[in-house]
């Protein structure tokens, strides 16, 4: 168990050492195989590109109160960049709408050395590895379980999560249950784009959005509208909700 963390250059030496972990990690054997398959033939527009083809850690803010999850990086956004959410459409449309609400200095995220900057808020994904077809096996996404916890003991400033999707809200879920469990009861986590659930003492607030693909995206799925609609109201949680406890001060 680790214990409080105080200041945020420590959060920031601990997520560093973890994020060399993360990076080094080859325990799905499936996802190794693809990331550097994937990696290797490359897209035709990016043949240029040195893709990077391994796990894709977290970026942001480390002393952070909102922390976003996806799902996994995309095969020719973050597994090609390197950060995750960035590089592909997703990225266009999550961080041009964090930028519209605060969380980020700039409206693009494209790649590693674009400038972009979170405030207040950390992005990462449930799984650090991109899968095939964006799916991850029940296994693949327990076996990165333990890395997306490690980053939530860090991120102990975290006082809200936004789950992008249904699999990010299930491995968010999941992880609050095995890891955290005062106070959550069976079965009443469902996800359901724009819902929020408090959770309870020592839990973040959970808010439920559909994940910012192109098919969402382009057939009007989740809307422009819609999504500014959750992160006011975060923004407006977070500066209103009477928060208690953050994630890391109950630990079993
Ligand atoms: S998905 Fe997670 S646990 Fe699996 S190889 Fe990638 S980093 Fe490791």
């Amino acid at each position: 168990m680790l214990n409080s963390l105080k200041h945020g250059k420590e959060r920031e030496n601990m997520m560093n050492l973890l994020n060399q972990r993360i990076i080094a990690c080859r325990k799905c054997p499936r996802l190794v195989r693809y990331r550097e398959e994937v990696a290797k033939k490359r897209r035709r527009e990016f043949s240029d590109f040195e893709y990077w083809g391994k796990p894709v850690p977290g970026y942001g803010d480390f002393n952070a109160r909102l922390v976003v999850v996806g799902l996994a990086p995309a095969a020719h956004g973050g597994n090609r960049t390197g950060r995750v959410f960035t590089g592909d459409s997703s990225a266009k449309f999550l961080v041009r709408h964090l930028n519209r609400a605060g969380f980020a200095n700039q409206p693009i995220s494209v790649s590693k050395d674009d400038g972009l900057r979170y405030f207040d808020c950390y992005v990462t994904a449930a799984v650090k590895c991109v899968p095939p077809e964006n799916k991850p096996s029940p296994k693949e996404t327990s076996n990165c379980m333990g890395f997306l916890a490690e980053e939530f003991r860090i991120l102990e400033n975290c006082k809200a999560v936004l789950a992008l999707g249904k699999i990010a809200f299930d491995s968010f879920v999941t992880f609050a249950r095995k890891y955290h469990h005062h106070g959550l009861k069976k079965g009443k986590l469902r996800f359901k784009h724009g819902a929020r659930y408090i959770l309870g003492e020592g839990l973040p607030v959970l808010y439920a959005s559909y994940h910012p693909s192109p098919r969402n995206t382009n057939t009007g799925k989740l809307t422009d509208a819609m999504f500014s609609k959750i992160l006011d109201k975060i923004k407006r949680d977070l500066d209103s909700l009477p928060w208690k406890q953050s994630l890391s001060q109950k630990e079993d």
